[in-house]
């Protein structure tokens, strides 16, 4: 049975990174019908906040990746830790070091003097604690392999090998007692059943040490899937330029949709095909992780902003009104409702609708903005003068009537609907771009527009 797990440290917000990892642990265990826990690696206490933890959280439930089961913190396994430690120490697989922290300063500036690599030499490997000073202070090392190598298959990357004289005897328990993370890592997927670590490649060195524990303890070795990083557009490492931000901001600030972040992450290094719009059903149908490519993926927010534009047209109207309302002082849900087919048919984020929809809710008289002022010269207003008389007669306030009016307000004066419509669209929204105006017109109602339309006569 597969059990994945997502193990953050929470020091800062959910990152799209982190979130691509999350799914595609998810979409692993649900392709599979097995398990996908979350784990919150909290151990450094000074790093890992209340506020981090909980925006962890809450951006797993926004992408709709629930995990099984309770969160496990890991500082909460600290006694579990040890004893696994105690454990090895039992076993010979591991042995106190009184290695002094001057002493492995010196022994470092001694290697890096020699151009050698900086490893712990094992000064305490074969040596007898009987010889360190009475109540001197020791850390717990794993007696790690020297000879051979070790090679893990890598479901992305391949079969990867590590001479094992490259690995030294890493510690395993600090001098305060406090477990390293190498360690915590290790008892904790054991011990949560982990079948596959799915994780970011900065972590594929890590599992050469970590396999070196879990062979010590005998247990057995988890299937390993090293995911490359995501670059920005330009091919360097992704940065807050590149939008490597929380995924809070891709709902906040910009306005995305979860089924167009969890879409566009799937796609970043995964495909099916050429396709491009992949449902969540389909996703947890067609996921494999061996699929996923060895090269690092670009980030491109243009992407990712028409693949939102996509869900927002598929979205349903109210949902849509709801959200965006919140991005609008004043705003009315069940206008924004109605106004919604015509307000998203071109908007690729909430926020472009919310500012699209901004003319509904404007109180009059409406402010302008450049290009609207420039546009109502004498002659616009000459225009806006028959347009109000011709709207103000039309029989019924319908879109198919009032474009009638319109229509004939044009013909009559020789000129193209386009040139009406201008003056109309800068009176009513106090913009030149908005949804089509005959829309606008009975959004607005009619005396709302009549009185916008006199505002800019006058
Ligand atoms: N806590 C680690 C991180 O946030 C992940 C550890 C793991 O997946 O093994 O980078």
């Amino acid at each position: 049975k597969v059990v994945t797990r997502f193990a953050p440290s929470p020091t800062g917000f959910l990152h799209i990174g982190g979130a691509r990892t999350a799914l595609f642990n998810w979409l692993y265990a649900r392709h599979f019908g097995g398990t996908f826990k979350l784990r919150i690696e909290d151990t450094d206490k000074v790093r890992s906040t209340k506020a981090a933890i909980d925006a962890i959280l809450d951006g797993m439930r926004w992408l709709g990746l629930d995990w099984d089961g309770d969160v496990v913190f890991q500082s909460e396994r600290a006694t579990r830790h040890a004893d696994v430690v105690a454990a090895l120490l039992e076993s010979g697989n591991a042995y106190r070091c009184y290695a002094t922290a001057e002493e492995l300063a010196e022994m470092r500036e001694a290697q890096r003097a020699a151009k050698q690599p900086i490893r712990y030499d094992g000064r305490w490997r074969d040596r007898d604690p009987s010889e360190a000073p009475a109540g001197a202070p020791f850390s717990i090392r794993l007696r790690a392999q020297t000879e051979g190598a070790t090679t893990i298959d890598d479901r992305v990357q391949g079969p990867v090998t590590v001479n094992n004289a490259e690995l030294d005897d890493m510690v395993l328990l600090r001098s305060d007692g406090t477990p390293t993370y190498m360690l915590a890592v290790v008892v904790d997927d054991h011990d949560m059943g982990v079948t596959h670590v799915i994780r970011g490649d900065d972590h594929l060195n890590n599992a050469f040490r970590q396999l070196g524990i879990i062979r010590a303890m005998g247990w057995p070795e988890p299937i390993y899937a090293h995911v490359p990083l995501i670059h920005g557009a330009d091919g360097a490492k992704l940065s807050k330029r590149h939008g490597a931000l929380g995924v809070d901001a891709y709902r906040d600030d910009m306005g995305m949709l979860p089924e167009a972040v969890c879409n566009y992450l799937l796609r970043l290094g995964w495909g099916h095909g050429d396709d491009e719009v992949i449902s969540r059903e389909q996703a947890v149908d067609w996921f494999d992780i061996t699929a996923v490519g060895r090269s690092p993926s670009r980030f491109d927010l243009k992407k990712l902003e028409n693949l939102n534009g996509h869900y927002l047209r598929e979205a349903d109207d109210a949902r849509l009104a709801t959200l965006v309302a919140t991005r609008i002082p004043g705003a009315d849900v069940a206008r924004l409702t109605l106004a919604m087919p015509s307000l998203k048919t071109r908007a690729r984020t909430l926020d472009e609708i919310a500012d699209g929809a901004g003319f509904l809710f404007a109180t009059r008289p409406l402010a302008l903005d450049e290009k609207a002022s420039a546009l109502l010269d004498a002659a616009a207003r000459a225009l806006l003068v028959s347009t109000r008389d011709a709207l103000a007669a039309a029989p019924d306030w319908s879109a198919a009537v009032l474009e009638d009016q319109v229509r004939r307000v044009a013909e009559d004066s020789g000129i193209g609907l386009g040139k009406v419509a201008q003056p109309l669209r800068a009176a009513l929204t106090g913009r030149t771009t908005s949804p089509g105006i005959f829309d606008v017109l009975v959004l607005l109602g009619r005396d709302e527009s009549l009185a916008r339309i006199a505002d800019a006569i006058a």
